[in-house]
């Protein structure tokens, strides 16, 4: 990192640079949120819709203290990693944000921005040593199980464009707003919800289903949410309503049923196994409510993740792209390096989708997790697969696991320094804000041997390597896995040894 002199900073704040004004910029970079980043004079400006590369114009719309945000005007010259956008609302649609930019970089973006992490948040030096490989998929489309589409009532603007012949329609929200984009549907998700989309639109004109509007807390048709097991071919769909009395559920039903035989009649292997309503009275921007009712077929549907096996029901969480969460478990599993003899805890389990992957070859895995009903649901699957070497506790594990680690230190061995022998392998998947310090500090006093870490953001990953480093554990290794194709998330796993 170079110096800051005094001189830099004396040019620095020379810099003026004015809204409204358009400017030359090169592209250098993209940010986490997936703007393409370069620099005026010095000073960081981001710009939606461009790739590291481009040298474009650029119309300033915000300055702040030191960096700016710009609104891309015209492409000079355009990145050579630019393609073009599969979708034809790439623009407008607040979901994929690297359409415009080839897979084979996207990958690399993602490598970089986890090696950045490392070395800067994490203070890793030489992050590459421990690097292993960036797995992305083969085709980075139809990979998401499952959609979430807002209702809405097609208005003039819409009409054209997306060819929606219906006057409901469902679609996404643009970027950091509620005004639909509607869509017929969409690159990412199943093909089947081209089907969905049709079926529920037809059916809510014909049947004179009234359209939710959010002002006025009026309508009843919210959202559609569908779920395909990607192992099973089993579809779910579940329509959220305003009231718990729908009229004309059974034509739902059959309008479903005529729309999905016509997609199957194409070669494809999807049977709608649920039709489910949820209803959510509530005005707030939370999609479920929490009661949901059989219109047809069973309440959830079955998928598996390599040999295991899940039930799924609308409320239940489960990973969305199969393909790459099996990819990514194995190498947690390969990672954990188990022989049969081991005990292991899964920190932030879910609805048990490691754990049950870890108990086929552990001696026991202890689960734990903050959402009841995920632990409801973890001791079902571990039931329906015959797995009895797990048990799972409600709570936080920052509460749960210190109390089970002193209940232990008894049963065990009252020798405390011996208490590694109690636990082999720690494994934790927590959400986008890491593990809480607590949770670490129990960590380092259970001593496993194996620490696998799970994670979904590599900058509260790299904090924690950090303090785990600082406090006895040794990073071996570590990969990236590309689960959300086309947008900036992406997975990262790392093996940490204990001396
Ligand atoms: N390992 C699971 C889930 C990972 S997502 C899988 O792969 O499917 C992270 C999980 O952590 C969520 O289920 C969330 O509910 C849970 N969680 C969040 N904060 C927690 C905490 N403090 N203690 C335990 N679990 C927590």
């Amino acid at each position: 990192m170079g110096v800051v002199t005094d001189g830099f900073y004396k040019d620095y704040k020379k810099v003026n640079i004015e809204k409204n004004k358009i400017y030359t910029v090169n592209i250098e970079d993209m940010s986490d949120e997936g703007l393409g980043i370069g620099h005026i004079d010095g000073m960081a400006v981001f710009v939606k819709d461009t790739a590291p590369g481009d040298e474009a114009e650029v119309r300033i719309v915000k300055v702040k203290k030191n960096l700016c945000f710009g609104r891309l005007e015209r492409i000079i010259t355009p990145s050579s990693f630019r393609v073009e956008p599969f979708c034809p609302i790439a623009k407008q649609c607040g979901g994929c944000t690297l359409q415009h930019i080839s897979y084979e970089k996207e990958l690399e973006i993602k490598k970089n921005r986890v090696l950045n992490c490392f070395s800067r948040i994490g203070g890793i030096e030489e992050p590459e040593k421990y690097f292993e490989d960036v797995y992305g998929m083969k085709s980075p489309y139809h990979y998401r199980n499952k959609m979430q589409f807002p209702v809405g009532v097609r208005n003039d603007t819409s009409k054209g464009a997306f060819s929606c012949q219906t006057n409901t329609v469902l679609g996404f929200y643009a970027g950091r707003t509620h005004s639909l984009i509607p869509i017929t549907s969409c690159k990412i998700g199943h093909g089947v919800n081209k089907a969905v989309i049709s079926a529920v639109t037809k059916w809510a004109d014909k049947c004179k289903i009234s359209v939710y509007n959010e002002e006025t807390g009026e309508g009843i048709l919210r959202h559609v949410l569908t779920r395909v097991g990607y192992a099973t071919g089993e579809l779910m769909v579940c329509i959220v309503v305003n009231t718990k009395n729908v009229p004309e559920l059974d034509k739902l039903v059959a309008q479903l049923s005529k729309e999905i035989d016509k997609y199957r009649a194409g070669g494809n292997n999807v049977k709608l196994k649920s039709v489910v309503m949820n209803i959510n009275k509530e005005r707030t921007n939370r999609i479920l409510g929490d009661k949901t009712v059989l219109i047809n077929g069973r309440d959830h549907i079955v998928d598996y993740i390599g040999d295991v096996k899940f039930q799924i029901s609308a409320q239940s969480f489960y990973q969305v792209n199969p393909k790459q969460t099996e990819k990514l478990y194995s190498k947690a599993l390969e990672y954990a390096d188990l022989s049969g003899e081991e005990i292991v805890w899964d920190m932030y389990s879910g609805i048990g989708t490691i754990s049950l992957f870890l108990a086929q070859n552990a001696k026991k895995v202890y689960g734990v997790e903050i959402v009841a009903q995920a632990i409801e649901d973890a001791k079902i699957n571990a039931e329906i697969n015959d797995i009895t070497n797990v048990e799972f506790f409600v709570g936080k594990a920052e509460e749960v696991v210190p109390v089970w680690m002193e209940n232990r230190i008894g049963e065990y061995d009252s020798n405390s320094s011996k208490l590694h022998k109690g636990v082999d392998v720690v494994v934790v998947d927590p959400p986008r804000k890491g593990c809480d310090e607590k949770l670490l500090e129990t960590i380092v006093t259970m001593s496993p041997k194996r620490m696998v870490y799970v994670s979904c953001d590599p900058a509260t990953l790299a904090r924690d390597l950090k303090y785990l480093l600082a406090n006895g554990f040794k990073l071996e290794k570590f990969a990236v896995y590309d689960q959300f194709s086309r947008t900036m998330h992406c997975e990262t796993v790392a093996l940490l040894t204990k001396g």
